[in-house]
């Protein structure tokens, strides 16, 4: 009698107060829910707030997942990429991976801002020589004006033999120092390019 009495005047408190359990239905205050329950200590399930008991992971409502590899750095942590309505909702380690068994570093944790992040610049910016400002132009220009570019310094530093008559056929007016950001294949299909194109120097940041 006494719980019940407490109980009454916990559920006209909160309702006067605006507050919470009358609304919700009298066995929602914590006291009753361990009596129904039989969590006299209130160390079980009634201790859970009806906010607690309605969170649900952020995966949940994905319809999609896809297995990915971190980006940060050369450890290659494996992560899953989840997907709703084809964006990304979520990225979280992949427990199957072998290098890494579900963990990330906080940088590898983060890389969801990596995608979603509204300060990440997404468009191609330009500054003309002696330019002061940045110039947006479209990713087709700027492609055009790197193969130019490497075309140019190709065929003007052009090196076929060495004093000693030994073939070279190489260029030095150009190199390649790739980011942690690339993968495998990329870093493979790199090398292969600019081997192909008589650049020797090919490096990769994760090496320095
Ligand atoms: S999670 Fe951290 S350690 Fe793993 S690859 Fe990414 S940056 Fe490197």
């Amino acid at each position: 009698m006494i719980v019940v009495e407490m109980a009454r005047r916990a559920a006209d408190s909160d309702h006067k107060s605006g507050n919470g359990y009358a609304g919700r239905g009298l066995f929602e205050w914590p006291v009753l829910r361990q009596l129904r329950d039989g969590d006299l200590f209130g160390l079980g399930g009634s201790a859970a707030s009806q906010r607690t008991r309605e969170l649900a992971p952020r995966t949940r409502s994905a319809d999609r997942v896809v297995g990915s590899v971190c980006p940060y750095c050369a450890v290659g942590c494996g992560q899953l990429v989840y997907l709703k309505n084809e964006r990304i909702i979520d990225i979280e380690g992949d427990p199957a991976s072998p290098i890494s068994n579900g963990n990330l570093c906080p940088k590898g944790a983060a890389t969801f801002q990596l995608v979603t992040g509204s300060h990440r610049e997404s468009r191609v910016l330009y500054r003309r020589p002696h330019g002061k400002e940045w110039e947006r132009i479209p990713l087709e220009q700027a492609m055009d004006m790197v193969a130019e570019r490497m075309k140019k310094a190709r065929d003007e530093h052009w090196e076929v033999k060495n004093d000693k008559g030994e073939p070279l056929r190489r260029t030095m007016s150009m190199a390649s120092l790739g980011g942690a950001t690339l993968d495998n294949e990329e870093n493979y299909l790199i090398k292969k390019l600019f081997t192909a194109l008589g650049v020797v120097q090919v490096e990769n940041q994760a090496r320095i």
